[in-house]
């Protein structure tokens, strides 16, 4: 029967792992008594050491799950063999006692004084040759008022959470002071509630020293509150605090105590009668009563967690297909899913797609410099004729037209282009990685997601500033001189042509836009000529101005920047004057029509352009350039990308290719241990549930396991609970 317990204990505990439902829970033996009831003086005999913590300021302020486990001593073995442990901090063994009680000390002060007790219990194991197979639970002693700094709730906090551990099937002690009228005990009050007959509650007797042996004696046999399970007296007054420094002695002295005061009195506390006394006789009235509690509860148990079982299998079947998994096979696969996501997204990496992405991006460069080079450039229609003029030699074109067509060339090599398309692709590089990593499996791990950005990004920093240089030094030679073949030529005369025709449908899309938003073209055409007239006069107030500059002696050097032709789209304001003129339309409507200005001035320069282009000069190739150079532009900026395609994808691509699967592996996985790789699996809460139901279901395989085990104890002869 012993050994019947000892498994009880061990599947106890694992029960308490699988959950703490009622309907899984063997019995426990609970502690309950009022404050200096002598509570922690009768749990530390009954182990036999001291260790709970001490203090006056209500010390326990969690329950302590003690679990005492019978380790017989090997003969011949020295040292101690006596140590606990704390399964919820993985402290491993503690020899010494007094270590234990700072551990619990800590423990308790870690709930703040003003929550006073807290529900979440402390776990402790303690293994022992002096110790009987024993689970008991401490708990915070019952107040009569709560002192200061406690909160006014205090009691009935306390009240509640011994409440919860007293119900069945858990068995209670009640400690008593004998130098207190039983009648004022709370923990016999709490107990009377849950368990009325008596039938698990045991009573024990503390301080018997301090009252005389008659009136201790009667309080032992007492008939006003009969308990089933009966009353155990005890002395168990420690040693004073000069000895404490000797606490192995402790125990002795604390024997030697409760020996002398019995033995003094064997006239009242004969052992031959029916009364307890002794802590002794306590141990064994518990190890009795625990058991056989236990032994009773077997049955239910048994059914409970065959019932427990079933389910859990049946669920693992319906909603996994018995399909097991492990934390480190999880993360293997997240791994491999995010290299295979990587791999594929390589694709579209490939240079001729990079190659297009360039080129796109230099087509806008183009356009620009073309605006400000051509555009904008009052003389710009006629460039258009000489394209036209068949006569006319390429040669005797004006130097105006051929310097415009260098600046134009060199504006756009020198733009920056290394710097810019290197960017380019980075920033393509970093979308990729952002949005694989949020993307499943990884927007459940946002460590790792983080993690995965900040290797990525530090790859990508490492590379751009070697392969913007890389590219700026290769295009070098295109911005001294550029060689065009006939049919690069055609093929940039073609592309130019379809650039401009977008930008044609784009402004006239804009230019109607326009219209239908002021109401019309009619009235867009008032708008616009009365645009028109507030600028003359504006020209004629700057000519004045300038004049009279020029009078007071100002040279008129200022004025230049303003006949510059301006680079920005949008149109520089006007200045109004006070004439009633000057507020006949809405400011909004006055912009609108300045940019249908724009826009439509727009339109005719890109046709004639347009025109230009399909000429028969334009055709006829690269000679012609200085007509057309929108095509030569073209063909410039095709070599710039094709270039800088070739360099970006030896110096950031291969190169970022190579290294991010490896950084994978060394960032993300072989630097996490068991326990991270538990943790990081159970964030994602797929798994988690598909884990925790294949925990629990191993968890109480292995309980029935134990469970059908005992049966053949059980069929063993149960000797009567004894009574001394
Ligand atoms: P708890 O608050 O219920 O845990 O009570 P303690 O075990 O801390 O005991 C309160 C006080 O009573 C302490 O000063 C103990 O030394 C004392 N005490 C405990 N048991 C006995 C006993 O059997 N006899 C005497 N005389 N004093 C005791």
């Amino acid at each position: 029967l012993m050994h019947l317990t000892k498994k009880l204990i061990e599947i106890r505990s694992m029960l308490l792992s699988i959950d703490q439902s009622d309907a899984l829970k063997l019995p426990s033996i609970v502690v309950i008594g009022s404050q200096s009831s002598g509570k922690s003086s009768v749990l530390e005999s009954i182990v036999g050491h001291e260790f709970l913590p001490k203090g006056t300021n209500m010390v326990t302020r969690r329950p302590i799950e003690l679990t005492l486990i019978h380790t017989p001593a090997k003969p011949g073995q020295k040292g101690s063999v006596e140590y606990g442990e704390f399964p919820g901090l993985g402290t491993g063994r503690i020899t010494n006692f007094a270590d234990i009680q700072r551990t619990l000390t800590d423990l308790n002060l870690s709930v703040p004084a003003d929550q006073a007790v807290s529900n979440e219990p402390i776990e402790l194991r303690i293994y022992s040759p002096n110790v009987p197979d024993l689970t008991l639970i401490d708990l915070p002693g019952y107040v009569q008022i709560s002192s200061l700094d406690q909160p006014e709730t205090l009691k009935e906090q306390i009240s509640a959470l011994c409440d919860k551990y007293i119900r069945e099937p858990n068995i209670i002690l009640a400690v008593c002071a004998a130098d207190v009228d039983l009648a004022n005990s709370p923990a016999l009050r709490a107990s009377r509630k849950v368990d009325p007959l008596g039938l698990r509650t045991i009573g024990v007797i503390t301080k018997m020293d301090l009252v005389p042996p008659e009136e201790g004696a009667a309080i032992l046999s007492n008939n006003r509150y009969p308990l089933h399970l009966g009353y155990v007296g005890v002395v168990s007054k420690g040693p004073g605090k000069e000895s404490s420094r000797d606490r192995d002695s402790r125990d002795v002295v604390a024997r030697r105590a409760e020996a002398d005061f019995f033995g003094r009195h064997l006239d009242v506390f004969k052992p031959s009668s029916t009364m307890m006394i002794g802590t002794d006789t306590l141990r064994r009235r518990l190890m009795e009563v625990l058991e056989s509690s236990m032994a009773s509860s077997l049955h239910g148990i048994t059914n409970a967690v065959q019932l427990e079982l079933e389910e859990a299998t049946y669920q693992f079947k319906v909603q996994y297909n018995d399909r097991r998994i492990s934390p480190e096979s999880y993360v293997a696969e997240a791994m491999d899913t995010l290299k295979l996501r990587f791999q594929k997204a390589t694709e579209q990496f490939k240079r001729p797609i990079i190659r297009a992405k360039l080129k796109t991006m230099l087509d806008e460069k183009v356009m620009d410099v073309l605006e400000q080079l051509y555009w904008l450039d009052k003389r710009s229609p006629e460039l258009s004729q000489l394209a036209n003029d068949p006569k006319l030699k390429p040669e005797d074109v004006e130097a105006y037209w051929k310097h415009k067509l260098e600046a134009a060339s060199s504006l756009l090599t020198k733009s920056g282009v290394g710097r810019d398309s290197t960017i380019l692709v980075a920033d393509g590089l970093r979308s990729l990685i952002d949005s694989i990593a949020g993307g499943e499996p990884f927007n459940f791990h946002p460590r790792a997601a983080e993690r995965l950005i900040q290797f990525s990004h530090l790859i990508l920093r490492d590379r751009i500033n070697i392969t913007s240089d890389q590219v700026e030094n290769c295009i070098k030679p295109f911005k001294y001189d550029v060689d065009v073949e006939p049919r690069e030529w055609e093929a940039g005369r073609e592309r130019a042509i379809d650039l401009y025709e977008k930008e044609l449908a784009m402004c006239e899309k804009r230019l109607s836009e326009i219209k239908q938003k002021v109401g019309g073209g009619r009235r867009l055409g008032g708008l616009i000529s009365y645009v028109r007239s507030l600028e003359e006069r504006q020209r004629e107030r700057e000519k004045e101005r300038a004049a009279k500059r020029l009078e007071s002696g100002l040279t008129a050097g200022t004025e230049d920047t303003q006949q510059q032709p301006s680079t920005s789209v949008i149109p520089k304001p006007l200045e109004l004057d006070d004439s009633p003129e000057s507020y006949k339309y809405p400011p909004a409507q006055v912009m609108d029509a300045r940019y249908a200005m724009m826009y439509s001035e727009r339109l005719n320069i890109l046709k004639l352009r347009l025109a230009a282009l399909r000429s028969r000069r334009c055709k006829a190739g690269p000679q012609s350039e200085v007509f057309c150079p929108e095509a030569f532009l073209n063909v410039v900026a095709d070599k710039l990308a094709y270039t800088s395609s070739l360099f970006i994808n030896i110096e950031l691509l291969e190169h970022f290719f190579y290294q991010f699967p490896r950084e994978i592996d060394a960032r993300l996985l072989y630097d996490l241990d068991r326990k991270e790789i538990v943790d990081f699996a159970r964030e994602n809460p797929i798994v988690r549930r598909h884990l925790d139901l294949q925990e629990r279901k191993d968890k109480l395989e292995e309980v029935m396991k134990q469970l059908n085990s005992l049966s053949t104890l059980r069929a063993d002869p149960q000797p009567k609970p004894r009574r001394q």
